[in-house]
């Protein structure tokens, strides 16, 4: 049996780097590139000044490191890049300069399992090197957490399919070389038997963006990265089917599992970040003749702030060790996964909270970042699935290894337990 909490000393060495790395180089790009698409998109000012960073990264074999050798990355698994994102996490670019972005990442491993060797050559590499955006569409217009109201069909024509219906919020559509879109195959049967991927490559005839909507209130209407789309017999060969037809939910599960795991890797460097200002700020105010942090109230948010940080962290690192071990998203895995997802927001919310509140009126500005943590909370609540939807889902796991109880009162109903606990021990007593 083997169970640790160590980070070997040589990985530790590159977390170091990593970690100094992100503070000194990337957190400064957070300063001077604002747009919503920058740290993705290949065109934005941003990339150019983050190309030597991703030579400096490449250099280090730091680059897309979760994804395997077969691939060009490190193979290094899940809980080494969650404790590499738990540093990168602290800037937007941070995940971008080290080449595990989403929704890159995840859409990369859909194309390597399932493209055919073109569509591997002209998109896979490029996208694996960080040279083009890509795009993951599913959600619609009416529908987002219950897949069974999709309408977007695509019908075989011939050597081609034709697709029609409408997204909603594909992020980075407007910058991305191709989009990987959920379709309705077959309207017959249930949508997780009816539903496949297909590949849209960009400009295809038929396919318009028809407004790119923003998150938050400090983006110009209409000019954010979520593209509402309308598809109007829009027609795509025939082998852009990703994996098999009316299988479109399992080819999904490859991008969808990971993709909410690094949500929360990256959130913990968030809530870190949060309380190292919290507690860089407490020591350094004076109020009513002592410091902050000497105040018990202060020191009641301290503790609380430390030990939910923690608890989170762990489960999100046992999470990622658990996929490593089994390697596929099975049922406990997906527990672990929903588990984390759901709780990501809440311990955002609490953390930032409790530091704005420390901050005071400064918390609050413009002049530190925790406004703008706080403003990207409600998103996780609802980026690839919302919390409720995850909460069910762990609920319903956790309940199918109980059972009712078999008489009228709980097992665990004292008076049952006491007569049977007497006649074993009850002698003792004489
Ligand atoms: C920043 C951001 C980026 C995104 N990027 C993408 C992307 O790239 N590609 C893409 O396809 N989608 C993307 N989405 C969409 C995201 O996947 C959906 O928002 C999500 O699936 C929820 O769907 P919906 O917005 O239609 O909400 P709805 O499905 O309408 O749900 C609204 C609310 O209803 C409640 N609810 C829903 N189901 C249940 C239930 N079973 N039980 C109880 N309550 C329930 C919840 O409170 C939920 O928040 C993105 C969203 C955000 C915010």
């Amino acid at each position: 049996m083997s169970w640790s909490f160590e980070t070997d000393s040589e990985f530790q060495q590159q977390l170091d780097w990593i970690e100094t790395f992100t503070r000194e180089e990337i957190e400064p790009l957070d300063l001077v590139f604002r747009g919503p698409g920058d740290p993705w998109d290949p065109n934005s000012p941003a990339a150019k000044a983050m190309a030597p960073l991703k030579d400096i990264v490449k250099k280090k074999r730091l680059w897309a490191c979760h994804i395997g050798p077969e691939l060009g990355g490190e193979g290094y698994g899940q809980v080494k890049l969650g404790l590499m994102n738990e540093i990168l996490g602290r800037s937007r670019f941070g995940p971008s300069v080290f080449g595990c972005q989403a929704p890159d990442s995840g859409n990369a491993e859909i194309l390597a399992h399932f493209g055919t060797p073109e569509q591997k050559e002209k998109y896979l590499q490029p996208l694996l090197d960080g040279k083009i955006a890509s795009c993951y569409s599913m959600t619609e217009p009416q529908a987002g957490s219950d897949p069974g109201e999709f309408k977007c069909v695509a019908t075989r024509d011939g050597d081609e399919w034709v697709i029609n219906g409408e997204k909603w919020f594909a992020s980075h559509a407007r910058f991305s070389e191709f989009l990987l879109v959920m379709v309705v195959t077959n309207p017959e049967v249930p949508i997780h038997e009816g539903a496949s991927i297909v590949l849209v490559e960009k400009d295809t005839p038929g396919m318009e963006i028809m407004r790119n909507t923003a998150v938050g209130p400090y983006v110009e209407q209409g000019d954010g990265v979520h593209g509402y789309i309308r598809f109007t017999d829009c027609r795509v060969p025939h082998d852009h089917l990703l994996g098999e037809e009316g299988k479109g939910f399992l080819v999904a599960q490859t991008r969808l599992g990971g993709g909410r795991v690094h949500h929360a890797m990256r959130s913990v460097a968030v809530c870190k970040k949060a309380m190292d200002m919290m507690c860089e700020r407490v020591q350094s105010r004076t109020t009513k003749g002592e410091l902050l942090a000497a105040k018990q109230m202060t020191q009641d948010k301290i503790a609380d702030t430390y030990t939910q940080i923690l608890q989170y962290r762990l489960h999100v690192l046992y999470t990622a060790w658990l996929i490593d071990k089994y390697k596929e998203y099975n049922r406990e895995v997906r527990k672990e996964i929903a588990a984390i997802k759901a709780a990501t927001p809440k311990v955002l919310q609490e953390v930032i909270y409790r530091a704005m509140q420390v901050h005071g009126s400064l918390g609050v500005s413009d002049e530190v970042p925790l406004m703008n943590m706080w403003a990207n909370i409600p998103e996780l609540g609802m980026v690839d699935g919302p919390t409720e939807v995850h909460k069910v889902t762990v609920a319903r796991t956790v309940l199918r290894d109980y059972q009712a109880a078999p008489g009228l009162f709980p097992t665990y109903h004292t008076p049952t337990q006491r007569e049977a606990a007497m006649a074993k021990y009850g002698h003792f007593l004489e």
